[in-house]
């Protein structure tokens, strides 16, 4: 017999990955299906549901040319946090999604920031909440039954009951994850609350497979459907991450800090906020610094040239704040606030390290800043993203935030998801 699999499903933007673990966490199998990439209109950002379905369909095919289906124990489903489509009662989409970016929905974040409190996830024209005020307004909204993220959608085509998701992904939508509510003031700015999904906590059960995929794909009758997350949730989950203190720098086009903490952070005017996950909640906050200013004066290939000359022991000296353009919002909330990159050596190299000593020491001022606000200061930073690959830029950051700093093995939200999945049934 073969042995248990646990699927982790992650729908992004650009494309649907699944991946697949035994029981002891190791892979098994992987697929990934591109998505066409979404339709613009100004500000609206849309995407067609059946696309996303179509993506998961293909990318479960292939999945099962490499392991057995019947294998499959449990799944669970991470998504873009900030995607929603309306659907009707039989849980067919009634308009496009509209997509994490899209931030048509100005006048709808402005009702919203009269009532909301000062630390809502839901604020801003690209929040969940938004995009459901806009909905409603829209004529389809008469048939709508409930507002669904991206990763309740596919959960549902799969077999989870329809109407339910999770509390990372209603974070945006304005859940109160501490008291576990809808808020009421969300009748305030004129929420059809029976709209809004039920709530449970990532890793629940949340039903069977449907049918007609077991099926369709053989998987077995029994296997369970479980509440996942959004994409960034599943990537910290992804790195094994798990007790206080463990911190997860994702050293990407920008730097984003998150650590696991005992209590809830939330801070606006640092675009601080927390996610539950099981007993931890999960505090982060993310720089407008990182990747993108190396891109701004190296390609890819002076960076890869120029890594192994860099000299981690000495340091350069100079103490710029890296930034892609003027503005900063975590560690330092000023919209106003100047990149610093001057003065530059004649040597590229030591231009280089100078930046990737800046962003270290943001790195360490934003968890200086989480803990100023409550959360433990890391004992253990594992990094992600593509700025991981150096190994003398996680020296430099290790000597500069006197703990370890480690690369990741698993960085992908499908591996987190898995994860999800399986210790659902454990
Ligand atoms: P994204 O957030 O866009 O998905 P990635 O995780 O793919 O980004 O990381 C890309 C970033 O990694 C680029 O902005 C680049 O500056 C950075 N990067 C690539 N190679 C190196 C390197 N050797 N040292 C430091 N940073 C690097």
């Amino acid at each position: 017999m073969s042995p248990d699999l646990f699927l982790g499903i992650d729908l992004g933007t650009s494309g649907c990955r699944i991946i697949a673990i035994n029981e002891r966490g190791e892979i098994q199998g992987r697929s990934h299906v591109p998505l066409p990439p979404p339709r613009r209109q100004g500000m609206a950002i849309e995407q067609n549901p059946a696309q996303w379905w179509q993506a998961i369909k293909q990318a479960l095919t292939s999945l099962f040319q490499t392991v057995p289906a019947k294998a499959v124990r449990s799944l669970a489903v991470d998504g873009t946090s900030g995607t929603v489509v309306l659907v009707d009662r039989n849980g067919n989409p009634l308009t496009p999604a509209l997509l994490y970016n899209d931030s048509r929905s100005h006048a709808e974040a402005r009702l919203i920031a009269e009532q909301a409190l000062p630390h809502s996830g839901a604020l801003g024209p690209t929040s969940s909440l938004a995009k459901l005020l806009y909905l409603q307004s829209c004529p389809e909204a008469l048939q709508a039954a409930y507002l669904l993220h991206q990763a309740d959608w596919i959960a549902f085509r799969l077999g989870a009951k329809l109407g339910i998701s999770d509390e990372n992904n209603c974070l945006k939508t304005g859940y109160d994850s501490i008291r576990q509510e809808w808020p009421d003031w969300l009748s305030r700015v004129g929420v059809r609350r029976e709209l809004l999904p039920a709530v449970v906590p990532p890793g629940a059960l949340i039903g069977t497979i449907d049918p007609s995929h077991t099926e369709t794909f053989q998987i077995s009758p029994q296997a369970k459907l479980v509440a996942g997350t959004t994409d960034s949730i599943a990537a910290f989950i992804a790195t094994g991450a798990e007790k206080p203190g463990d911190a997860v720098t994702s050293l990407g086009s920008t730097l984003a800090l998150k650590v696991a903490s005992e209590h809830p952070i939330f801070s606006a005017k640092h675009g601080i906020y927390s996610h539950r996950l099981g007993k931890l909640w999960l505090a982060g906050g993310a720089s407008n610094s990182g990747g993108v200013v190396l891109r701004q004066h190296f390609t890819q290939a002076q960076l890869d040239k120029m890594t192994p000359h860099l000299q981690p022991q000495q340091t350069t000296g100079l103490n710029y704040y890296p930034l892609p353009a003027q503005g900063e919002r975590f560690p330092i909330p000023d919209p106003h606030y100047s990149p610093r990159l001057t003065p530059r050596p004649l040597d590229n190299v030591t231009f280089f390290q100078a930046i990737l000593e800046g962003i270290a020491r943001i790195e360490a001022q934003g968890y200086r800043q989480l803990q100023l606000l409550g959360a433990p200061f890391p004992s253990l930073v594992k990094t992600t993203g593509g700025g991981a690959r150096n190994p003398a830029w996680l020296q430099i950051r290790e000597q500069t935030l006197r703990v370890p700093v480690i690369t990741a093995c698993e960085t992908e939200a499908a591996y987190g998801s898995a994860l999800l999945a399986r210790q659902a049934l454990s």
